[in-house]
């Protein structure tokens, strides 16, 4: 398998650090607000390499965090008359509920910075101990020039960095290029003791610590969007490497962004779409599909079109769901004869065809075209003349499939099941609110698609009548 490294800005072969194990690290949202389908985008892309690498067959320990102090939260608790911690609580809840509903496979921890402030003290002492960082008045400053990888990620060096930052200048740093591990309380800030007085981790400390504890000095992957290489990863690289002396990632991955008329999607300039609003009117698969039909490290330009034609092409992956599911309940012959036998095998060869554009640093756009093969291939070979049997060990390898792109995975029937009855339901209380022509209309909508009603003693049953 191959990833592409943002370190080495080349495709290599991936070689965990521990056989048949992945120790993955992934920067989660700052939990002050409803997270944007940008965000979404880079969750889904992670989780689907998560998904991808359990299919290989690799342990993943999956670590995503909430970034749950910072100024924005501050601001947010302020304007809500609330607490830091509420405004964490809050959002967090939130987050689960839309990454839920967007298939997103909980992480194995989702560490929330501020249960890290005591090893945040630590590593911050180590660092000035061993003289990458120093305190002003309550605050503490990495020492960038002391690191001399610094920029390695970014692949640009110090001066150059220096030339093109447009940084205030700050009579507290020896440099202007340095950055704060720990910020002194200012007024009315929630705040935590330390050495160097009442403050609060900085941003970038707060992952590098984060994977220490949960994963160990050397990770497998560390990823986030594209907006995360400088300087948040490039200064968690310099923080984690001075402290222990190792590679602290071998491997980082970096999500394209999605845009909205070419401009990056994001909070602050307000031209965002919230995953809850999207997810309001369309489903995770075709929010999945979305995301994955392009290559991750390529910018999606969203629009309401992209949108619509991404539903009607899980739609068209369904058919075949659909189809199979519909032909498993009709078809007379069970067993497969020996040229169906011949006719699976042969479909294993879509199988081969995926792993390897996933295999080639997780190229979800060409898995998905093979997918539609694979779906035109069985809805024009398979029919009601062939066995249950190979209907069903055919709907698998369609599963089998989705499953790592965390789609295909609905029953259709499933759909039929819930729908129906919602409107059972619903009669029922049409009956009760005594709303007799509401109550029959339904009964006779039910019967035209083959639906009975049946009253018992438990209750109204229905059942499907041919
Ligand atoms: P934030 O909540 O801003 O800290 O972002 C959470 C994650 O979403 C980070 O990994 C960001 O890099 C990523 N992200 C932010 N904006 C976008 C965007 N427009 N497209 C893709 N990923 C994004
Ligand atoms: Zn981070």
């Amino acid at each position: 398998m191959r990833i592409f490294n943002t370190l080495t800005r080349k495709k290599e072969e991936f070689v965990p650090i521990t056989p048949d194990e992945v120790k993955m690290y992934v920067c989660g949202p700052t939990v002050y607000n409803f997270f944007h389908i940008g965000n979404g985008r880079t969750f889904i892309i992670f989780d689907t390499i998560r998904r991808y690498l359990e299919y290989k067959g690799f342990k993943v320990t999956f670590i995503q965090n909430f970034t749950d102090i910072d100024d924005k939260m501050i601001k947010k608790a302020n304007e809500e008359g609330t607490t830091v911690k509420e405004v964490g609580d809050k959002y967090i809840k939130e987050y689960y509920e839309d990454a839920d509903k967007l298939q997103i496979q909980r992480a194995t921890v989702n560490p929330r910075a501020t249960e890290y402030i005591e090893e945040v003290v630590e590593f911050v002492k180590s660092l000035i101990d061993a003289g990458f960082a120093y305190e002003v008045n309550g605050d503490v400053y990495y020492s960038t020039k002391k690191f001399k990888e610094y920029g390695k990620l970014s692949g640009q060096n110090l001066d150059d960095l220096q030339a093109g930052a447009r940084i205030s200048v700050d009579e507290r740093k020896n440099d202007p290029m340095d950055f704060a591990i720990w910020k002194t309380q200012k007024l009315g800030e929630p705040a935590w003791e330390s050495p160097w007085g009442l403050g609060r981790p900085g941003w970038h400390i707060e992952c590098s610590c984060m994977a220490k504890k949960l994963l160990g000095e050397t990770i497998d992957i560390h990823a986030g969007g594209m907006d995360l290489v400088f300087p948040h990863h490039e200064n968690e690289i310099a923080q984690s490497e001075a402290l222990t002396g190792k590679q602290f990632a071998n491997y980082w991955l970096h999500a394209a962004f999605v845009n909205i008329d070419n401009k990056k999607m994001s909070k602050s300039l307000n031209n965002f779409f919230t995953a809850r609003e999207i997810l309001d009117k369309y489903d995770a698969d075709t929010v999945r599909f979305l995301m994955l039909s392009g290559h991750y490290r390529i910018q999606i330009n969203f629009s309401q079109d992209l949108l619509e034609s991404a539903k009607s092409s899980i739609e068209r992956l369904y058919n075949c769901i659909n189809n199979l599911e519909n032909l498993i309940d009709e078809v007379k012959k069970q067993d497969m004869d020996e040229e169906e036998k011949l006719y699976l095998k042969s479909l294993d060869k879509y199988r081969d065809r995926f792993i390897e554009k996933m295999d080639d640093d997780f190229n979800t756009a060409d898995a998905i075209s093979v997918l539609f093969d694979l779906t035109k291939d069985i809805n024009s070979n398979i029919t009601i003349d062939s066995s249950k049997d190979l209907c069903e060990k055919s709907l698998l390898i369609v599963r089998e499939l989705g499953k790592p792109l965390g789609m295909l995975q609905k029953s259709t029937k499933q759909d039929l099941e819930t729908e129906i009855q919602a409107m059972v339901d619903k009669r029922q209380q049409a009956r009760k609110d005594r709303d007799f022509a509401l109550s029959d209309k339904i009964r006779d909508e039910l019967k035209s698609r083959g639906i009975v009603l049946e009253d018992t003693p438990q209750g109204v049953r229905w059942k499907k009548v041919n």
